[in-house]
């Protein structure tokens, strides 16, 4: 039996060590001459470089592995089939949540001030920049051509997520089509490969409270807990919301559909909780989601090795609640009514948005533009929050990681996995 599991307290007394210490510091305070921010920059940069590092070739030997072991098997399909029912129906569920509590709180209409100040007007000239130069990169036909790379090793060099799934996703399906002796030489490699990087992983975990704390205290040097005054109502809105989609509604799938305790499944998903918390990016939390997923919680590679990196890229529940709310503030902030069958768009443009949603810091930002336009509503309406988006990226980066790791639970519990969250996994699996 391996060792019994840490309890990562070090990691939660990190952020509320962080949240203190960066409020407080503030952005430009320091010591013999060098700002706090510039240290807590550098050491957090370091620790998410460490973190990206092991994404590309821990999720290519993960599906690799994952798949040449299913994809011969008639159930591959099947197994298709249910996760993306379970992603779909998980975020629609966050934004029809979303829609109750903006329409119920309605804080666009509680908005005390129309002036948008000069770094929300700086930020937004940037995304809205960044929005025209890459027409083709944000639009859906854009993601559709990113789906099938036209040149392995440029993806890979670009952390292309999208194109480095469908080549490891043909890759692994090919290998089931060679002879035994190469098909077994290869999954030998990348299960190797597979394992190794999750070892790699678990040094970088080692670091994991002192990384937490410099990623989270510069997010409070720059967008201090003040920043949320004049948008208190929204982002009320936005973490309840949220709050009820985490703590409420994937509770109760678990509960009764996956028929596992939630709690040991909150427990054992701590340390990428709290990773996505202080990255914001769904993607360079991927390596410890993987780790979580499979090793504290018991689901299968066969199914992790799925679900956990298709999800990063197209399962963004958390932020699909927060896109609708954020257009229905904005409608509401310009004092625009918008109809039922207008609030039905803007439901299914969340969802549609959330699926292109890549893994990183704010990236939302730049789908509420695209849902603004379609609905006819003035982009510049995202400067009202702009200002608190990264506080609030923090928790919906959160929600997303949480999600993903709820369908693989739920998916790997309809597959009939039993070890899942089971007491034995659970009292004795390491790290
Ligand atoms: N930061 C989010 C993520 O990585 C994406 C977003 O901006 O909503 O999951």
């Amino acid at each position: 039996m391996s060792k019994k599991r840490k309890r990562p307290w070090g990691v939660f007394l990190a952020i509320a060590l962080a949240i203190v210490f960066g409020s407080y510091v503030g952005k430009d305070m320091g010591i013999f001459g060098i700002s706090f921010y510039a240290i807590v920059d550098t050491l957090g940069t370091i620790f998410l470089n460490a973190l990206k590092l092991v994404v590309v070739p821990l999720v290519m030997a993960s599906i690799i592995s994952g798949i040449a072991r299913v994809g011969g098997e008639e159930s591959f399909k099947r197994l298709g089939l249910k996760i993306f029912s379970f992603y779909i129906g998980t975020s629609l569920l966050a934004i029809l949540i979303g829609l109750f509590f903006v329409n119920l709180i309605s804080p666009g209409t509680a908005y005390i001030s129309t002036q948008i100040d000069a770094h929300a007007m700086e930020r937004l000239a940037v995304i809205k920049e960044g929005v025209a130069n890459s027409p083709e990169e944000n639009s859906f036909q854009g993601l559709l051509v990113s789906l099938v790379p036209s040149n392995i090793v440029k993806a890979l060099a670009h952390g292309d997520m999208l194109g480095l799934i469908f080549f490891s996703l043909l890759f692994g399906y090919a290998i089931t089509k060679t002879g035994k002796t190469n098909a077994q030489t290869l999954m030998g490699f990348f299960q190797g490969l597979f394992e190794t990087m999750i070892q790699f992983t678990h040094l970088i975990m080692k670091f994991l409270p002192y990384g937490v704390f410099c990623l989270t205290a510069k997010v409070f040097m720059i967008s201090g807990l003040a920043s949320l005054e004049s948008v208190g109502w929204f982002a009320l809105t936005v973490v309840l919301g949220l709050f009820v989609f985490m703590f409420v509604a994937l509770p109760l799938l678990l509960k009764f559909v996956a028929k596992v305790n939630p709690i040991r499944h909150f427990r054992a998903m701590a340390p990428a909780l709290v990773t996505a918390f202080s990255t914001s990016s769904t993607s360079a939390t991927l390596p410890i989601t993987i780790d979580c997923v499979e090793k504290r919680a018991g689901v299968s590679n066969r199914i992790c090795s799925l679900v956990i990196p298709l999800g990063t890229s197209i399962n963004m529940s958390g932020s699909a609640l927060y896109e609708c709310v954020a257009a229905i503030f904005i409608a509401q902030a310009y004092g625009i009514e918008l109809s039922f069958s207008m609030q039905f768009l803007v439901v299914a443009m969340s969802l549609i948005a959330s699926i292109g949603v890549a893994g990183i810091p704010s990236a939302s930002l730049v789908a509420i533009i695209m849902i603004l336009k379609v609905i006819g509503l003035p982009s510049e309406g995202i400067g009202l929050f702009v200002a608190v988006d990264r506080l609030l990226d923090m928790c919906r980066t959160t929600v997303n990681v949480f999600s993903d790791s709820c369908c693989a639970i739920l998916v790997a519990r309809s597959e009939g996995e039993k070890r899942v969250l089971s007491k034995d996994i659970f009292e004795t699996t390491e790290v």
